[in-house]
């Protein structure tokens, strides 16, 4: 009998054999065939990388559970376009459940939504989850599993293909909104100091200061305890700054 089951993919940024992605691909198993490849080590804010000046080693830990030493990007690209890893092209790919949020500017760095974007790139609707160190997993994988099956469900929309954020919040629940992407504010701390050796070294990238709590952003959802989900574009032109990008090439209308 052939299995028309939907195909699932998953991948993550902290490690095929994290956590967070054990409980998501546990919550989801009802819902089609899943398959896992996902980086080997952690690849925390490697954002979009992908490898292209070394060799990507591979290992099989059991059937539909692959790691790849490379990025969260390389683990879909290579899951998607090399034939061993899925029997067709996925219905959708899931990434996380990241151990850490992924709010506001941290949709630049983060490798868990990377891995989402990689699939949305290539068509496949595709959504992130992070949820914050220490939340209970299995629950928050549930609620993740839920979504998931109604983004099976969806009908595709037109063009590009869906990419939606998910962030949990700490405790359980109290709702679930619909968000745009906040700004969240850093530390920005650098910190020189030496090695064993005497040679100097610096430590970079502070903790979160400010939430930017504004209204209807993803981190003040999280903020107030519901669920955010935060739809991100494809499109990297702005709008925004056409009109400097005409008069920087000298292409202003003659007053
Ligand atoms: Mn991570």
């Amino acid at each position: 009998m052939p299995d028309d089951r939907p195909i699932i993919l998953i991948t993550n940024d902290d490690g095929a054999l994290a956590a967070g992605i054990g409980a998501l691909r546990k919550a989801v198993a009802p819902l089609g065939h899943v398959i896992v490849v996902a980086p080997t080590r952690e690849q925390s804010a490697t954002s979009h990388a992908i490898t292209i000046d070394r060799p990507l080693r591979h290992i099989e830990h059991e059937p539909d559970l692959h790691s790849i030493d490379g990025t969260p990007a390389d683990c879909v690209y290579l899951a998607l376009f090399e034939p061993r890893f899925l029997p067709r092209r996925p219905d959708i790919v899931l990434s996380g459940i990241n151990h850490g949020p992924n709010l506001g500017t941290s949709v630049f760095y983060s490798g868990t939504i990377a891995g989402a974007r990689e699939a949305a790139i290539r068509g496949i609707p595709a959504m992130a989850f992070s949820a914050p160190v220490g939340v209970d997993l299995a629950r928050v994988a549930d609620d993740a599993a839920r979504l998931a099956a109604r983004l099976l469900m969806s009908e595709p929309p037109i063009g590009s293909a869906a990419l939606l954020n998910v962030n949990f919040p700490a405790g359980p629940a109290r709702g679930i909104r619909v968000t745009r992407v906040g700004r969240q504010i850093y530390e920005e701390s650098v910190i020189p100091r030496r090695d064993p050796g005497g040679r100097e070294y610096f430590w970079i990238g502070g903790r979160v200061t400010e939430t930017g709590d504004v209204e209807g952003t993803d981190a003040e959802a999280v903020g107030q305890g519901y669920v955010s989900v935060t739809a991100l574009a494809l499109e990297a032109t702005s709008p925004e700054h056409r009109h400097l990008a005409v008069h920087i090439a000298g292409l202003d209308p003659i007053a």
